[in-house]
């Protein structure tokens, strides 16, 4: 059986982290990508678990040698999916990636057959409790991130399923059913 690519995407806050953590947790078969950014790792973020940390001077250059999948800018950092480590993961296992909707629109121009997965909040209001509850972002920062929530969701439309995270257990589990099923077509 063929390993899947899966994206999953979503507003900041929804609980994209958090699913995948546990996608991974739960199925060996499942691998995680680690994207490159050029933001500042927030407290227990270590370098090569969620992200490889780089200066934008290295990451500009990844980018000059056409290293990565796909990039985009949010927040005033860069963030990018690493070609060559989601090659080897592939090769492996199914390889989840966790990006904004921009860059899983682009993944899929690339690959076609990745499955892109929306995850949907129950309401707003729920997302901006998950942030504030999260304590990583100043208040500031997460009106910035719930501004950008709207532009994420109006993108439904062109991904492959939208699971509403209510539930985070209930999410997991809709989501391997999810990826079983694809990879049985
Ligand atoms: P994202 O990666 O989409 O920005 P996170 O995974 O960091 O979001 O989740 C944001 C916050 O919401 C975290 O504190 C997490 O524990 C919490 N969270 C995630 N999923 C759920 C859920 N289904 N119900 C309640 N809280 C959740
Ligand atoms: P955070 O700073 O909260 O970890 O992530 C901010 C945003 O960047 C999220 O919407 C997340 O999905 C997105 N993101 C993380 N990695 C990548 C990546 O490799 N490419 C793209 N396009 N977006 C990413």
């Amino acid at each position: 059986m063929r390993n899947l690519l899966v994206v999953l995407s979503g507003p900041s806050g929804v609980g994209k982290g958090t699913i995948a953590k546990k996608l991974v947790e739960k199925e060996s078969d499942f691998a995680l990508s680690i994207s490159c950014t050029t933001r500042k790792a927030r407290r227990g973020e270590v370098d090569g678990r969620e992200y490889f940390f780089l200066s934008k001077e290295s990451f500009l250059e990844k980018k000059e040698n056409n290293g990565f999948l796909e990039y985009s800018e949010h927040f005033e950092n860069y963030y990018g999916t690493p070609k060559d480590f989601v090659m080897q993961k592939l090769g492996e296992k199914d390889v989840i990636l966790e990006i904004d909707v921009n860059g899983g629109l682009n993944v899929k121009k690339n690959f076609p057959e990745a499955v892109l997965i929306m995850i949907a909040p129950p309401s707003r209001e729920e997302v901006k409790r998950r942030l504030i509850k999260r304590n990583t972002e100043s208040l500031e920062k997460i009106e910035l991130r719930l501004k950008r929530m709207d532009f994420e969701l109006e993108k439904q439309s062109e991904y492959d399923y939208t699971v509403v995270n209510d539930d985070l257990n209930k999410t997991v589990d809709k989501i391997i059913e999810i990826i079983k099923k694809e990879k049985n077509r």
